[in-house]
């Protein structure tokens, strides 16, 4: 088995992006919407068979076993060429906490089961009322002989309309001090009487949310991940490499490089309050490229991150929203179209980038939770 995280930094880059390049299917570059399963499962099949569809887990459990460094240059690359992550809930979510707090049996049957997709997840944790302050959620699941019993409902569940199982977080006990306490993580299969799951449509038209309703669903008891009652610190704990990784260049990068196609193929350069602007996000963009390389030597140096990466989020976000509104105004009138407006013999996606740029200051902790983070925990007010 290869020991990838013994290549130089620039091996590792190479052999990553020629299998991409090599093996990618092209009619999946830079999809901009979130496909099912079915329409990139002869990809997945690829990969696993690569054995790289698990970057960040050990080689025991099937993982590429990466250090940091290496990490974020795959997903780099994999950004870099307009690689889909796949339905990934279950390889970045799931499986990290199943291998971390899972009981040998939990390891033995999910994790084969994420790599190869037999299982597809979906997460379950925000609710009407519990997004930002999660820690209200309401969802309970109460103990009846093996089984849970699961009564509640959850909302924005990415692709729960074409997954098999869901992992939550549900409120076990009803009597604690604290909110954050009495919360348990549970895994639930999706396919069964209990479990109604109705689709969200976005702005841009794609069923990609759902809200999950349960009324007297059941999983078994050996389905509790984790300590009973102890979910939360659980869940959280795993979050750390999450915080570099939404904060990376790659978004506003990609949007930058597409702004700059379509602005050239419609004559925008020779407008100078248009280069002005340009190059405001194009500096915004390398700014943020180079703190985020400061923040991932902390990692390759194996320093803990602290509460000022938050700063990433934001700034990376906040950027790409205002390059996809700058293409907008490029398009002029043709800004409102769906679909692809052609620059010579290139289609650029100018809405559904819009589109696309507009959630992403939500998930993954909203800007504002990020900015109070950062005047708490780093600025101290
Ligand atoms: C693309 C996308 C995919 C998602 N996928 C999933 C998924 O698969 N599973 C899942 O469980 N959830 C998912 N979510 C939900 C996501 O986690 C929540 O939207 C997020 O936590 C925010 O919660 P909310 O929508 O309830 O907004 P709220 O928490 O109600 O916030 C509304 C507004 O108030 C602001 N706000 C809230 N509290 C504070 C505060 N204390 N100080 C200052 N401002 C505040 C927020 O920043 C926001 O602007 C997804 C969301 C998006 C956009």
């Amino acid at each position: 088995m290869t020991d990838w995280n013994a290549l130089s930094d620039a091996e590792f880059r190479a052999e990553i992006r020629g299998f991409f390049e090599a093996e990618y299917p092209e009619e999946l570059r830079h999809l901009s919407h979130r496909p099912k399963f079915a329409e990139i499962e002869h990809w997945h099949v690829k990969l696993h068979a690569k054995g790289w569809v698990a970057p960040a887990w050990p080689t025991e459990y099937g993982g590429m076993g990466l250090e940091a460094a290496k990490l974020l240059i795959y997903y780099e690359e994999q950004q870099r060429y307009g690689v889909n992550r796949g339905r990934d809930m279950g390889i970045q979510m799931v499986g990290p906490l199943i291998i971390k707090f899972g009981t040998q049996e939990q390891k033995d049957y999910w994790l084969p089961r994420i790599l190869s997709c037999e299982n597809i997840w979906c997460q379950g944790y925000s609710e009407p009322g519990a997004g930002s302050d999660l820690a209200n959620l309401r969802t309970s699941a109460v103990i009846d002989g093996d089984d849970f019993v699961i009564n509640g409902q959850k909302i924005w569940t990415t692709m729960a309309h074409d997954a098999t199982h869901i992992f939550m977080l549900v409120r076990t006990n009803q009597n604690t001090e604290r909110k954050q306490q009495g919360i348990s993580f549970i895994l639930a299969e999706m396919d069964q009487p209990g479990v109604e799951v109705r689709t969200i449509t976005t702005l841009a038209g794609e069923t990609e949310f759902c809200e999950v309703f349960f009324d007297d669903a059941r999983t078994p008891r050996a389905n509790l991940v984790g300590e009973i009652d102890k979910g939360w610190t659980m869940a959280k704990a795993l979050l750390s490499f999450e915080r570099i990784f939404i904060g990376n260049p790659g978004l506003a990068q990609n949007a930058l490089a597409q702004l700059e196609t379509f602005a050239k193929g419609r004559g925008a350069f020779d407008d100078a309050v248009f280069r002005d602007r340009f190059a405001t996000v194009a500096l915004d963009v390398e700014d943020h490229a180079a703190l985020y390389s400061r923040f991932a030597d902390q990692l390759k140096r194996g320093e803990t991150l602290g509460a000022d990466v938050s700063m990433l989020k934001i700034w990376v976000t906040e950027t790409y929203q205002r390059i996809t509104e700058l293409m907008i105004e490029v398009a002029g009138p043709d800004g409102g179209t769906l679909g692809p407006l052609q620059v010579g013999n290139i289609g650029v996606d100018v809405l559904s980038s819009f589109y696309k740029a507009r959630p992403s200051t939500i998930y993954g902790g909203a800007n504002e939770i990020q900015r109070n983070i950062l005047s708490k925990a780093v600025l101290g007010l």
